[in-house]
């Protein structure tokens, strides 16, 4: 039997609209013969239904109304036909949640809609679903660009631990898009950009850059963690593949840990023969070719089939629940977040303590008309970096004197963080390495929670000192 094509609507991050059930029969109702409302997250409702619904029905068998936490490892067969079925991805269900779980996969199609991308498959963290990306595209000898303002964490990741897999990372400024299109490689497979750059202030030209990849027959894939599908959608603008550390804003509490793949379901994988483990035959499913069979939600099947299943990196579905519940309120929370981020950065730029600040919500940024252009409302979002006069000293006596921030490593969190990114995420990286990811001995790099920004402002003012 075949699927994919076949199989029309479904996809994996489908499982859970009631259009695919586990098992053949319908599952007995707690509450007898009583109609449960029909599956949400239709297309065409507006984001803030789509953040709260998509993906997300009752629970068939006890009217839950919040997704529930399925906290198991397997998943029962009908009989031996059905589990054939499913090994052999002739139809879509759960076999083990290293590969698929019901919580787990309420994200995954949330996500998805929200992206307005086709299917999504999750991971474990950013880092994972960042890697899960690469080991679905790239065979060993393979190069990719990307952008050089990106979270230092995938600065590191690209250019040592990718290299010891045989894929090369060349680093590209990403100010002028034609950059990319000077760096190409007859080996290179992909682009890779953050929309809103970590650790702040950049919004990179999503529409020329994805002109580029098009050009060479390239994906384009966008790391959208810090504006989140709220401020920007990036397949609206070209690219092909998003990606997220949901650790940060979409989980949005700082007590999860997780990451995303969506994919646009536009890209051909077919062009110059590039992508083989698309396209030719795969061994581990009888040589199924994957794109030829799940089309538009080939990719993250793949993703999903061969290298989540074999590299393990799966999201808990904990985690899954924690991050579902995130992203109901994400509308709400990046309203705020970017609210008083504009208010601290405005007070910053004006204090005669700071050297400089880099947000692009400010009409002074240089990326401000960028910020209009991909960036809702024409916000900068929550995170930003600013430099304080006296340098590296500075820097570290400012982090240590706010009562208010938080002094550690992470961002998107409804509390205030603050960090001093030359003495923590970026000191591994050579000074110019530093200088050129925007993170000097200067740089201070703040996320904006959902406290009252007065209090903020009042405690980077004492912190700042005389
Ligand atoms: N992408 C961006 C923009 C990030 O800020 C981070 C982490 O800070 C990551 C990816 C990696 O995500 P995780 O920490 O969930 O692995």
């Amino acid at each position: 039997m075949e699927f994919g094509r076949l199989g029309g609507e479904l996809s994996w991050s489908g499982v859970n609209s009631g259009i695919i059930r586990n098992r053949a029969a319908e599952p007995p109702t707690a509450q007898g013969d009583k109609k449960r409302p029909a599956p949400s997250g239709k297309k065409d409702y507006g984001f803030e239904t789509r953040a709260i619904h998509a993906g997300a029905q009752p629970d068939p068998t006890t009217g839950a109304r919040s997704t529930p936490i399925y906290q198991t490892t397997a998943y029962v067969f009908d009989d031996v036909d059905h589990a054939a079925s499913l090994f052999n991805l002739h139809n879509f269900g759960y076999i083990y949640s290293r590969l698929t779980n019901p919580t787990v996969a309420v994200l995954e199609e949330r996500v998805a809609s929200l992206e307005g991308g086709r299917a999504a498959v999750a991971a474990a963290s950013g880092h994972a679903a960042q890697f899960l990306v690469f080991a679905t595209m790239l065979e060993p000898g393979d190069e990719f660009l990307a952008s050089r303002n990106l979270y230092g964490g995938s600065l590191t990741q690209f250019g040592l631990s990718f290299k010891k897999l045989g894929w090369t990372c060349h680093f590209v400024d990403p100010q002028d898009p034609e950059n990319f299109r000077r760096a190409l490689t007859p080996k290179c497979k992909a682009i890779f950009v953050e929309s809103l750059a970590n650790p702040g202030g950049i919004v990179v030209d999503i529409e020329a850059i994805a002109r580029v990849a098009h050009d060479a027959g390239l994906p384009l894939i966008v790391d959208n963690t810090m504006a989140t599908p709220y401020l920007c959608r990036p397949i609206e603008f070209g690219a092909d593949i998003v990606t997220h550390s949901t650790t940060k804003f979409l989980g949005g509490h700082g007590n999860a840990m997780g990451g995303i793949v969506v994919e646009s379901g536009k890209f051909d994988w077919t062009q110059g023969g590039r992508f083989p483990s698309m396209t030719e035959p795969e061994p581990a499913y009888h040589g199924l070719r994957f794109y030829e069979n799940f089309g538009d939600f080939a990719f993250t099947t793949k993703a999903r089939a061969v290298a989540l299943r074999d590299y393990g990196p799966s999201m808990a579905p904990m985690n899954a629940f924690l991050t579902i519940t995130g992203v109901e309120t994400l509308h709400v929370r990046m309203e705020r977040h970017c609210g008083n981020a504009q208010a601290v950065a405005a007070f910053l730029a004006g204090d005669p303590r700071v050297a400089w600040v880099s947000y692009a919500g400010l009409d002074s940024s240089p990326y401000h008309g960028l910020a209009c252009k991909y960036m809702r409302g024409g916000a900068g979002g929550a995170v930003f970096t600013f430099g304080v006069k006296g340098g590296y000293e500075a820097g570290v006596k400012l982090v240590e004197s706010v009562g208010l921030f938080s002094h550690l490593a992470n961002i998107g969190d409804t509390r205030s963080l603050i960090l001093h990114p030359a003495s923590t995420t970026h000191r591994q990286l050579t000074d110019e390495q530093r200088l050129a990811a925007g993170a000097g001995p200067d740089v201070i790099r703040l996320s904006i929670g959902l406290e009252t920004a007065a209090d903020l402002i009042a405690d980077l003012d004492q912190a700042l000192g005389s």
